[in-house]
């Protein structure tokens, strides 16, 4: 797919802001569509067959966050969320749920659309049927499972959860509190707790040969890699 040729779908309630939107991605060679509530849109999703939406949290009828939870129970798409909540708990339930992205109001519809193409160009050719792959790794979430080749890799259910999270976001830094609050939300975790996973899962990926680095950016947390 020439990214340049892809729908994006625009769920957004307020007429001026979705106008915008598609006025840029349009200008950017984007064919688009629009959704002015959260039941539209995912009555859409099934017949137009967009391959990214850009979902605003605030919806009537159905909320963005209660549209992402629908959408990720039987599908891959790319989704971008788009909120003037500019909370980080906004921001780390979107990601949990399954937003690739997320963007705050008010945004430069310029970063809008260069998320866009970045998260499409990510997304194109690693996606097969709910197929993440990087490195040797493949990530099957129907399936719940991670595995090089045929072969499952053998996670607690922490250390899957925390695989789950960076690959679909390879090459991104998360805080060792990120990560916490996004995989590992019902225990008391601590810090160190993350360093613990991520230790357990160095090694079980290296003996694996699954060819992709956890590193450690100093100061700030960790980041998926392709060897
Ligand atoms: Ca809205």
């Amino acid at each position: 797919m020439n990214t340049n040729t892809a729908l994006v779908m625009v769920v957004e309630d307020e007429v001026q802001i979705a106008e915008i939107l598609i006025a840029y991605l349009e200008r950017a060679g984007f064919r688009t569509a629009r959704a002015g509530d959260g039941d539209l849109a995912l009555q859409l999703k099934q017949s137009l067959r967009p391959d990214l939406i850009l979902l605003d949290l605030n919806l009537p009828k159905r909320d963005g966050f209660a549209v992402l939870s629908s959408l990720r129970q039987d599908s891959m798409i790319p989704v971008i969320v788009i909120s003037a909540l500019d909370q980080d708990v906004d921001k780390l339930t979107a990601l949990r749920i399954g937003a690739d992205d997320y963007v705050t109001k008010p945004f430069n519809p310029n970063e809008v659309v260069a998320r866009v193409t970045a998260v499409l160009r990510r997304s194109t050719g690693h996606r097969e049927a709910g197929l993440v792959r990087i490195g040797a790794l493949e990530l099957r979430s129907e399936a719940h499972e991670i595995s090089v080749g045929a072969v499952p890799l053998s996670l607690t259910p922490s250390e899957y959860r925390l695989m789950e999270f960076l690959m679909r976001r390879p090459g991104r830094v998360f805080s060792r509190g990120d990560l916490v609050d996004a995989c590992l939300p019902e225990s008391e975790a601590l810090d160190r707790t993350v360093d613990s996973h991520i230790a357990h899962i160095r090694r079980k990926l290296s003996e694996a040969g699954a060819g992709v680095e956890l590193t450690t950016v100093r100061g700030v947390g960790y980041r998926l890699d392709p060897t």
